[in-house]
Order: structure tokens, then C-alpha cells, then sequence
């Protein structure tokens, strides 16, 4: 008898089973299609007239090709001797009025003088997924006259799809510092980079090549900062371009909004404003706005919290003087004010470059803090579906 009831049990369908696992598949397939559909966004933007090329990141390190750290850059040539910028925007992607302030820029752009390198797209890869555990939205929405235009938020490093597993302890090259294991993936943690090192690393090399083997001579490299976090609203700068962006913080202060000035420290590797200076000519300027949604005790992680920037728990901690700028509800820390801010600031380098080193003079201009003032940032883009083809880009 004992024998016939085992028997039984074997031949039962395992019902309990089988109704688990579809529930996994349909959790499974939802939560999938959200991963596909970061992953495969593309942003788009309608460059000015003046671009006058397209590179890729891989044209100065080949392996990058067919790999999601390539990234294009834009070129705007004057056609008239000068000097030469460069602007970098989304190394963390979770920092992404970056690339907004950098699309902005390339679609009002007039260069007069010399050239200006702008890669809207840093860390590609980190763009196409969110923070693992943050739960925060995939995308927000800037309004235009067109419809709204819509950009991805990112991770702050590269996606574990495309670069795994981190090691126990990620040992900087070329200084041997030890670091913290997730910057491995963190682009701003892995300059001047190898030729033949992680994803991660070649990008930041072929960084360093398009630097050295374009001569630029400004790099800027743009950012957003928690503003519980000191180096909120600041300059970072290399030794050599230190005078350059202490007197872009002054100007700036007196004439626009607070901004303060910091000194690369020597003992921290792996930081653009640090070996941007030390492995090239260029002068290295890194900037920082404020963006209240990356702050570790905010409420809920919503798409308005990112374009606003208003949370109460930051307003109370304020109000203890636990922030590095003024904060309250009634302004928050909204998209044109973190955008105007990274905007005016390259412009205010490039002018303070222009008075150090006329020989290295560019004369460039596109919206400032001032016109988003005015205007907020979905006035300054225009309509892909009436431009010419030739200058609408996917991202
Ligand atoms: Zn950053």
C-alpha cells in the first residue's frame, strides 16, 4: 500500500509548481521589456548648421567599435585658427541635465573662432540602464513646442551588461591606489585609462587619445552633485587651469549665480580634472551643479523630483544647514537653472581662456543661464520632423 501512495504522488501534476513559475515568466517578461526599452532608447537632437563632422569614440582606440562605451562626437570647426574645447557630458548618467545642457548647446551653437568637441554621451553604456535598487524612472520629459522631448537617466557607471564581474578591490592604473570596487565601472575613476584594460578603461583612454591627438586645449567635463555633497556648485580644476576657473567663479558670482572653485587634489587618481591635466596639455576643468535627486535622503525618486528637484527632506535638512547651497521648495532645483548654470560656466572658462592665452582664443556662442532664465530649456530645441535630415541625430 505504501508502495501504491508514492506512486500516486509522482503521478500528480505539480500545479503548485507550474502556476509559480508562470507567475516568474509574466514578472519576468514585464520587467524585461522595461530593461529593453532603457536600453534600446534613442534621444534625438537637431544639430545647428555649423557642425562640420561626426567622429566616434573608437576613432581613437578601434576596439570601442561595435561596443556600447562608442559614443559620437560633433565637431563645430570655424574654419578660423584658434583654440581648441572640448565638452564632456554624461560620464554618470544619472546626471543627465548633463547631456540635456549638451544638446541644448549643439543645437544653437555658433563657433566663430576655432573649434568646439562636444560629446553629449559619455558613458554610452551607463545610459542604457537605471541604478540597480533605486527604483527611479527610466526617462524624463522636457516640454517643447513640438511635443515633449524625452532623455534617458542613467547609472552612474557602465552597465554590468556590457562590463562583469567587478573585482573585490579595483586597483587604479596606473598609480596602484586602491579604490572602491563598483569604480571600476565609474568612468571618472578610470583616466588616463589602457589600451588594452576593461570597457570602462579603454573608454577613458580613448578619451585621453581624442585630447592629445586633437590638442585641445580645454577640457570640460561636466557633472551634477548631490547637494548634501561638498563639491556642489563648483569648479574642480588641474593646477595649470586653476587661475582660469577661479576667475570664471568670480565673475560667475558676481555677475550670474554662486559658484565655487576647488583645487584637484594630487592624491586622488583616476578623475578627469586630475589626469586630464596630468596625461595631456590640456587645462582640465571638471563643474558641478546641484541635483537634488541623487541625495541620499530624499522621499520618492519621481520623474518630477528629477526635473524639479524639490523634496521636503532636503528642505528640513537645510534647514539644519546639512546642504552646500541654499535649498528650499519654493525653487527646488529645477532642469533650465542646472543647465543654464553648466552652460554660462563653460562660456565663462572659455572667456577667462581667451584672457590668459590669446594665442589659444575661441569665440563660441549658444544660450546662457540668463536665456533659460527666461525661456526654460524646451524653447531652444527644434522641431526634428522640419529639419534637414542630414543634421537629426540618434543617440
Ligand atoms: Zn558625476
Amino acid at each position: 500500500m505504501k508502495k501504491d501512495n508514492s506512486m500516486e504522488e509522482k503521478k500528480s501534476f505539480p500545479y503548485f509548481k507550474v502556476i509559480c513559475l508562470v507567475i516568474a515568466l509574466i514578472f519576468a517578461f514585464f520587467g524585461g521589456r522595461e530593461f529593453y526599452e532603457l536600453r534600446h532608447f534613442k534621444e534625438t537632437f537637431v544639430s545647428a548648421p555649423g557642425l562640420t563632422e561626426v567622429k566616434m569614440l573608437s576613432d581613437y582606440l578601434a576596439s570601442l567599435k561595435g561596443t556600447w562605451m562608442d559614443t559620437p562626437i560633433f565637431v563645430y570647426d570655424s574654419g578660423v585658427p584658434g583654440g581648441k574645447v572640448l565638452y564632456m557630458a554624461n560620464v554618470h548618467p544619472y546626471e543627465p541635465a548633463t547631456s540635456l545642457s549638451a544638446y541644448i548647446l549643439m543645437e544653437n551653437i555658433k563657433v566663430t573662432k576655432g573649434k568646439v568637441f562636444v560629446i553629449p554621451q559619455g558613458n554610452r553604456s551607463g545610459s542604457t540602464t537605471g541604478m540597480l535598487g533605486n527604483a527611479y524612472p527610466k526617462f524624463f520629459h522636457v516640454p517643447t513646442s513640438f511635443g515633449e522631448k524625452t532623455l534617458r537617466i542613467g547609472d552612474r557607471g557602465t552597465n554590468p551588461l556590457d562590463q562583469w564581474p567587478d573585482p573585490f578591490t579595483f586597483v587604479h592604473y596606473p598609480s596602484r591606489q586602491n579604490l572602491s570596487y563598483q569604480d571600476i565601472r565609474n568612468m571618472n575613476r578610470t583616466y588616463p585609462g589602457r589600451e588594452n584594460g576593461t570597457l570602462t578603461e579603454r573608454a577613458s583612454y580613448a578619451i585621453m587619445e581624442l585630447i592629445r591627438k586633437e590638442n585641445i586645449d580645454i577640457s570640460i567635463d561636466v557633472h551634477e552633485a548631490s547637494i548634501m555633497y561638498p563639491v556642489v556648485a563648483t569648479y574642480v580644476a588641474h593646477e595649470r587651469s586653476f587661475d582660469i576657473a577661479m576667475m570664471a567663479a568670480m565673475t560667475l558670482t558676481a555677475t550670474s549665480f554662486d559658484m565655487k572653485c576647488e583645487s584637484s587634489p594630487k592624491g586622488l587618481r583616476g578623475l578627469s580634472h586630475r589626469e586630464w591635466g596630468d596625461f595631456s596639455d590640456t587645462l582640465a576643468v571638471l563643474m558641478e551643479t546641484p541635483e537634488p535627486f541623487i541625495d541620499r535622503v530624499v522621499g520618492p525618486m519621481t520623474e518630477e523630483l528629477f526635473t524639479e528637484g524639490k523634496d521636503e527632506f532636503l528642505a528640513t535638512a537645510a534647514k539644519h544647514g546639512l546642504t552646500y547651497v541654499p535649498y528650499s521648495l519654493d525653487f527646488g532645483s529645477p532642469l533650465w537653472y542646472r543647465c543654464g548654470r553648466h552652460l554660462s560656466g563653460a562660456l565663462e572658462v572659455i572667456n577667462q581662456m581667451n584672457q590668459f592665452y590669446p594665442e589659444k582664443e575661441v569665440i563660441v556662442e549658444w544660450p546662457t543661464y540668463e536665456d533659460l532664465k527666461e525661456h526654460d530649456c524646451g524653447y531652444f530645441f527644434h522641431d526634428p520632423d522640419n529639419a534637414d535630415p542630414s543634421f537629426v541625430f540618434k543617440i
